[in-house]
Formats: C-alpha cells, sequence, structure tokens
C-alpha cells in the first residue's frame, strides 16, 4: 500500500484531531456528569436543611411566645376584675378571698412573665443562628450558581469545539484514499495509529529503531508506507 506525502500529513492530522475529540469529549462527559459541583451541591442541601431547622424552631417559639403572652393577658384582666370586685365589697371576708386570689394571681402573672422572658431569649438567639445560617447558605448558592455557569459556557465551548473538530475530521478523512483510512481505522483500535518518526524514535510508541529497521525505513521509497517494528503505527518519515 502507498501513501502520498500529503497522505501521510493527513494521516499524523487525523491522529492529531481523533485524540483532541477523544479528549474533548471526556471533558464534555465530565461536566455532564457534574461531578466537580456535586460536593458543592450536597453541602447547599444540608445548609438549605439547617435553614429550615432554624427557621422551624424560630417559628414554634414565636408561636410559644404568644401563647405566653396571651396566657399574661387572661391573667391581667383576672386581675383587674378582681381589682374591680375588692373595690366594689362590703364583705371583709370577700374581700380577705379576693386579696388572697390577686397574691396568687400576681405570683402565677410573674412566673408566666418569667417564662415569656425567656423564650424571648431563646428566640433571639435562634433568630441569630437562623440568620448566620441564612447568609451562609447564600453564599453558596452564589458559589454554585457562578460555577454552574462556568460549568454551562465551557461545555457550550467544548461543544462548539466538538462540531469544527468532526467537521475538520470528516474533512481528513475524505481527502485520505479509503483503503489508507480502514487500515488507520484498524491500527486506531489498538492505540495510535500514526506517528513521526522523530530520529530513530517512533512517535507512536516513543520506543527508538534499531539501526538496521531504521536503515531499512529511511531507504524506502518517499511513498511507500513504513511502519513501526516495535507498535505497528504507521511511520511518517520527515
Ligand atoms: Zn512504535
Amino acid at each position: 500500500m502507498q501513501a502520498s506525502k500529503s497522505n501521510q500529513l493527513d494521516l499524523l492530522a487525523l491522529e492529531a484531531i481523533n485524540q483532541t475529540i477523544e479528549r474533548h469529549q471526556r471533558e464534555i462527559d465530565d461536566l455532564n456528569s457534574g461531578k466537580a459541583t456535586a460536593e458543592l451541591r450536597a453541602s447547599q442541601r444540608t445548609m438549605a436543611l439547617q435553614v429550615l431547622e432554624a427557621s422551624n424552631l424560630c417559628e414554634s417559639l414565636n408561636l410559644e411566645l404568644s401563647r405566653a403572652n396571651a396566657d399574661v393577658a387572661v391573667v391581667d384582666s383576672r386581675i383587674s376584675l378582681d381589682k374591680q370586685r375588692l373595690n366594689q365589697t362590703s364583705s371583709a371576708k370577700d374581700a380577705q378571698g379576693i386579696e388572697s386570689e390577686l397574691v396568687t394571681l400576681g405570683k402565677r402573672k410573674s412566673d408566666l412573665e418569667d417564662a415569656s422572658l425567656a423564650i424571648m431569649e431563646h428566640l433571639e438567639e435562634a433568630e441569630q443562628k437562623l440568620s448566620v445560617l441564612k447568609v451562609e447558605k447564600s453564599k453558596i448558592d452564589e458559589t454554585l450558581a457562578v460555577a454552574d455557569d462556568k460549568s454551562m459556557q465551557d461545555l457550550m465551548k467544548l461543544q462548539s469545539g466538538l462540531q469544527l473538530e468532526s467537521t475538520e475530521r470528516d474533512a481528513l478523512r475524505a481527502r485520505i484514499p479509503a483503503e489508507i483510512v480502514e487500515l488507520f481505522d484498524k491500527k486506531s483500535l489498538r492505540g495510535t495509529a500514526v506517528g513521526r518518526l522523530i530520529g530513530r524514535q517512533c512517535g507512536s510508541c516513543q520506543i527508538s529503531l534499531t539501526a538496521a529497521a531504521y536503515d531499512e525505513a529511511v531507504n524506502q521509497p518517499a511513498d511507500a508506507m513504513v511502519f513501526c517494528p516495535e507498535c505497528a503505527a504507521i511511520l511518517v518519515r520527515s
């Protein structure tokens, strides 16, 4: 089988473009798998959960606080009612009973106010924690959005590059005689199909040809196809 000098150079170009396409395809697959941002996405989920828990705690504390305040209001109204009754009664015994109840109500009110204060302190802490968590989450959201945006742009760049590379590859394949392309494809299945002979070294397997093999290779006509005795790649002599 013969191959003109220009066919041989096209084979080198075809090998190079095939390798570029493979590399870019791997990069596209990596981007599509989302593994670069998987860790960030996991942090985002964890943080979202923490924000939800903190927000639920604030909500339940608010509810508890309004219940405690309502209890205080009930006691307050009972106290003012008792005070009215105390003003109106003429019975010393009744007055004594009311006064005793007022003492109990006063104690109850003070206990409720203490409880309410404790809830408020707890709520304040919970709200602070919630706002810290929200800031942290929004930072992660932002980082992830930037990373996703970059991935998308890289993907678009790679895909449009891949289209150009495929067109270039098709043009090269169309330009090279079919039987040479067929041989190239067969050799590609086993590894690098073509290598440039640099000095005595094969550009495909990087092994140096023996002096005898080298002499034989360089003494062949320019349009003869020669092969590496080590890896069987098509050798392109410069
Ligand atoms: Zn070789």
